[in-house]
């Protein structure tokens, strides 16, 4: 494959996704006058808030702590008007960003990566566009989003519904369900928005339900004129606030031992965080919830307990409770009017696991207990999480090696950010970083920093390649494995562990989160920049890197030693 002309690659850098990350990623090397550009799919930027519109779509993080800190002029300048704004006022925010900082004109859009081949000669990437377009690049960086690659069910039939089905993450621009018979398969947090904000306002909603999960009040409301003032007053605290947090939120733990809280406590605490905005219920609450089987327990009874009170048919309300995991050990769905759907006479939960699916056919979905007629069918059956949108580029690294290949298995990193065998291949926010499990805005600017920093480097040392070493990279994969142990969820069968029905293979853990907390993982980064960068080898590229150290690392540290000494 031939790489860069004689004259060099076409750019230093490329990004591929115009999403929150890699908006944020084109500001960062743009500012310190890199030559970059970023390539994406669609015709729009924004990623997530530009492909998922469905009804009801909307942060469960707190809007002042999704938007970006870098810069004060931005958080003074713009308004939210609600704790958890709406996917229109995100996508507003995202555009407003690339206008203010004049990004714009730095993306490709409708810009479809199919591969991505290094060339080891010449130490440059070639990207091959789904128009046949090639670029090459010197460095190559992936901002491809966590959540991008839409999975529909592999049910028999699928193909011959004659009414409108589609995936939520397609959902029709303008489409009108007034009137309309609807079926909504899937029950996680996207499935939870819609059939909350549907209940009721069309003809009939069936719910196909293959397993419930534990979704807690999102407790919305407007910010206020004088609130948000109080807010743009307070941002340093507030982002000061999220860094110390595991989840990267403004609610923390309570450290308190479980054990330890009487009963009256816990139920207070617990009274409190269920009428309160946001991820406290989850983040916010006991430590040990999440770690000790007993203490989970009792939360979950709790939370059945809510269900029962707000459901008002004691079968269905029996049918929304979890059996097969606790608890947070999911990904907890934040809700407005989920379980007071069930109240509606129009919309039937239909559980799966009592009478599973046969086939999906003309007419509608055909379950072991009979037909459901439906004029609109929507999937809102998740994605191929996290390492999905990595297999549908075709990467390839030194020697031809395929990604897709390599991972078939699991993913294997270094810092969540490195790929040994693919030199110059830096991923924002990829498997193994803590942006996974954590408020998604504030890890991806550590993830962009680091990456920021790590380039200045490479450009002190006079280097223009870099790669990580095996053995860094099997050590940090077997430390993301040992941090699952200590928590519950390393026995749920959800996207955090990489479980998904739909997929070949993917029926069993798959590590693909880190778990230990985004102070953690800050932290674990900073000392390996701290080391000078341990576990990574720079060279030039007509040097062959032997993965120790070369001449130009040598040369540059030196040079760089005696600039210090000077
Ligand atoms: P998801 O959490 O993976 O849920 C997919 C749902 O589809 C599950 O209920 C799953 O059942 C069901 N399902 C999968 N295959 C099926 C099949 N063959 N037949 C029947 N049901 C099937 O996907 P998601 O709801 O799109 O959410 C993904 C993530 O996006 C969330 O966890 C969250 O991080 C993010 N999100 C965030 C927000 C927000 O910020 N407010 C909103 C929406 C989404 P099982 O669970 O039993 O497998």
């Amino acid at each position: 494959m031939a790489g860069a002309s004689d004259r060099g690659p076409d750019h230093e850098f490329i990004v591929i996704g115009a999403g929150l990350c890699g908006l944020y990623a084109l500001h960062r090397l743009l500012e310190t006058g890199r030559d970059v550009i970023a390539l994406e799919a669609h015709p729009g930027l924004g990623g997530t808030w530009y492909k998922n519109r469905y009804p009801g779509c909307r942060f469960d993080s707190e809007s002042y702590t999704y938007g970006y800190s870098f810069s004060a002029d931005l958080l003074q300048e713009w308004d939210w008007s609600e704790h958890f704004a709406a996917q229109p006022e995100t996508l507003r925010y995202l555009n407003h960003v690339a206008d203010r900082f004049h990004l714009r004109r730095h993306i490709r859009f409708d810009s479809v990566v199919r591969s991505a081949v290094f060339d080891d000669h010449t130490s440059t990437w070639t990207l091959e566009l789904g128009d046949g377009q090639r670029l090459t690049c010197r460095f190559l960086l992936t901002a491809l989003g966590l959540l991008s690659a839409p999975m529909k069910p592999r049910i028999p039939g699928i193909q011959s519904f004659r009414g409108v089905s589609f995936h939520t993450y397609d959902w029709p621009e303008g489409l009108d369900l007034t009137g309309k018979r609807v079926g909504v398969i899937g029950t996680g947090s996207t499935g939870v928005q819609i059939i909350a904000e549907l209940a009721g306002r069309v003809a009939g909603l069936d719910v196909f339900q293959l397993k419930p999960n534990w979704c807690a009040p999102l407790n919305n409301s407007p910010i206020g004129a004088e609130e948000m003032a109080h807010i743009k007053a307070s941002y340093d605290e507030i982002f000061a606030r999220c860094a110390e947090t595991p989840g990267g939120f403004i609610h923390g733990p309570d450290r308190r031992p479980f054990h330890e809280v009487s009963r009256e406590e816990r139920l207070a605490l617990w009274e409190r965080l269920y009428a309160s905005p946001g991820f406290g219920i989850w983040l916010g609450n006991f430590r040990d919830i999440l770690l000790d089987e007993d203490a989970n327990r009792e939360f979950s009874d709790f939370v059945a307990g809510k269900i029962r009170e707000r459901v008002h048919d004691p079968v269905t309300a029996e049918k929304l409770i979890p059996r097969d995991h606790g608890f947070g050990v999911h990904r907890v769905p934040l809700e407005t009017g989920y379980y007071e759907a069930y109240n509606h006479e129009s919309v039937r939960l239909v559980d799966l696991e009592e009478t599973p699916i046969v086939e999906i056919n003309e007419t509608g979905v055909a379950t072991s207990a009979g037909q459901f007629d439906l004029d609109v069918i929507v999937y809102a059956t998740g994605f191929d999480a996290i390492t999905g949108s990595y297999d549908r580029i075709d990467f390839r690294g030194r020697d031809g090696v395929k990604l897709r290949e390599r991972w078939a298995d699991g993913p294997t990193t270094y810092l969540g950010a490195l790929i040994a065998g693919f030199p110059n291949l830096v991923m924002l926010g990829g498997p193994h970083s803590a942006s996974v499990a954590t408020n998604f805005p504030r890890a991806i600017e550590t993830s962009v920093d680091w990456a920021a920093h790590l380039f200045a480097h490479v450009t002190d040392l006079g280097c223009n390649r870099l790669e990580c070493e095996p053995g860094a990279e099997k050590e940090w994969t077997q430390h993301i494995q040992d941090l699952y142990q200590r928590q519950l969820l390393r026995k749920a069968k959800s996207w955090f562990t990489g479980y998904n029905p739909n997929i070949p293979g993917h029926d069993r853990t798959r590590y693909l989160i880190y778990t230990g907390g985004a102070p953690r993982y800050r932290r674990e980064l900073d000392e390996v920049a701290g080391d000078g960068y341990r576990g990574l080898v720079f060279s030039s590229p007509g040097e062959v890197p032997h993965l120790t150290s070369t001449a130009c690392q040598r040369e540059g540290e030196q040079r760089m030693r005696g600039v210090e000494h000077d």
